[in-house]
C-alpha cells in the first residue's frame, strides 16, 4: 500500500510538472503596489525582463524577488520616464541590486539626491544607455516590440521646465495585444503625441500622473480606446489623486478602472490575442 501511495505521489508531480512546463509562454505586465509613484515590471515570453520606474521607495525589490524567477539578478532593460522621486528612487535599490542589460532614460537635468546618485551607479556599473526618443522601437526575439511615443526631442543635459512634460512615454506590443506606459505626462503632451501620428491604441493605458487632472484629455483616452486604465496611486495621498473628473472620465467611454491603492499589484497576462487579469504571485495563475 505504502508503495501505491509512493507512485501515486510521484505520478502526480511529473503530471504537474509537465502542466507548468507545457504552460503557454506569454506576457506578462505587473503593475507594482508602490504606493504613490509608479513601478511596471514586463516580462516577455522569452523571458526579456523591463522595468519601468522603481516608486518612492525601496518596496520594489520585494516585487521584484518575488516576480521573477527564483535567484535571477538581472534585468534587460531598465526604464526611467523622467527623474522624479516617486519614479527613480526605487530604482536606485535595484541598480546595487540587479545587473542591467541596458537603461533607456532622458538624461534631463534635475539634480535631487536619488538621481545623482543614480547617475552615478549607472556610470560606476558601465551600463549602456540609449537616449530615449520617439519613434524608436525596441524588439525582443519572441515578437514583443517596445515603440517609444514621447519625448519629441534628445532632452540630454537639459533643463527641463516641468520634468512630468518629458517623461519616456512606450507602446509595448505583442501581436494583437498592447500596453501603454505613460510616466507624468501631461495633457498637453498627449495632444502633440496625437499629432505626431503614432499609434497609442491599447487594451491597457498606465494612466499618466496618479490620475491627476493635468492628463487624460478626453482626446487621448478616445485615441488610446483603452478596456483598463491603471493608476499608481498611495492610499489617502495628500495629492487627492486620482482626481474623481478624472476617473469619471474614464468610466464614462466605458473603460474599466484599476487602482494600486484598492487592487494592489495588478497583474496581467497576454497569448498574443487577448489580455486576461491574474492574481499576481498565485500559484494557480497558469
Ligand atoms: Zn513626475
Amino acid at each position: 500500500m505504502k508503495k501505491f501511495w509512493l507512485l501515486a505521489g510521484i505520478l502526480l508531480l511529473v503530471a504537474a510538472g509537465i502542466l507548468i512546463y507545457n504552460q503557454p509562454r506569454q506576457l506578462e505586465v505587473y503593475f507594482f503596489d508602490v504606493g504613490q509613484g509608479d513601478s511596471t515590471l514586463v516580462k516577455t515570453p522569452s523571458g526579456g525582463t523591463v522595468l519601468i520606474d522603481g516608486g518612492p521607495d525601496r518596496k520594489v525589490l520585494r516585487y521584484l524577488g518575488k516576480s521573477l524567477p527564483f535567484g535571477q539578478r538581472n534585468l534587460d532593460l531598465m526604464i526611467l520616464t523622467h527623474p522624479h522621486a516617486d519614479h527613480v528612487t526605487g530604482l536606485v535599490g535595484v541598480l546595487e541590486r540587479y545587473k542591467i542589460g541596458k537603461v533607456l532614460a532622458t538624461g534631463a537635468l534635475h539634480t535631487t539626491t536619488e538621481y545623482l546618485e543614480w547617475l552615478r551607479l549607472l556610470n560606476k556599473k558601465n551600463i549602456p544607455w540609449q537616449q530615449a526618443l520617439a519613434g524608436q522601437t525596441i524588439s525582443f526575439s519572441d515578437g514583443v516590440r517596445l515603440e517609444a511615443l514621447w519625448p519629441n526631442r534628445d532632452l540630454n543635459g537639459l533643463a527641463v521646465a516641468d520634468l512630468n512634460e518629458s517623461s519616456v512615454t512606450v507602446r509595448i506590443v505583442y501581436g494583437r495585444t498592447a500596453v501603454l506606459i505613460t510616466g507624468d505626462i501631461t495633457v498637453a503632451n498627449e495632444a502633440d503625441i496625437l499629432a505626431s501620428g503614432g499609434q497609442v491604441t491599447a487594451q491597457i493605458l498606465k494612466v499618466p500622473h496618479q490620475g491627476s487632472r493635468t492628463s487624460s484629455s478626453l482626446e487621448f483616452i478616445k485615441a488610446v480606446k483603452p478596456t483598463w486604465a491603471v493608476i499608481f496611486v498611495g492610499a489617502n495621498n495628500r495629492y487627492g489623486h486620482p482626481h474623481g473628473e478624472v476617473v469619471a472620465r474614464y468610466e464614462q467611454q466605458g473603460v474599466e478602472v484599476l487602482r494600486t491603492d484598492q487592487q494592489g499589484t495588478i497583474k496581467f497576462v497576454s497569448d498574443g490575442t487577448a489580455w486576461r487579469r491574474l492574481k499576481p504571485w498565485s500559484l494557480l495563475n497558469f
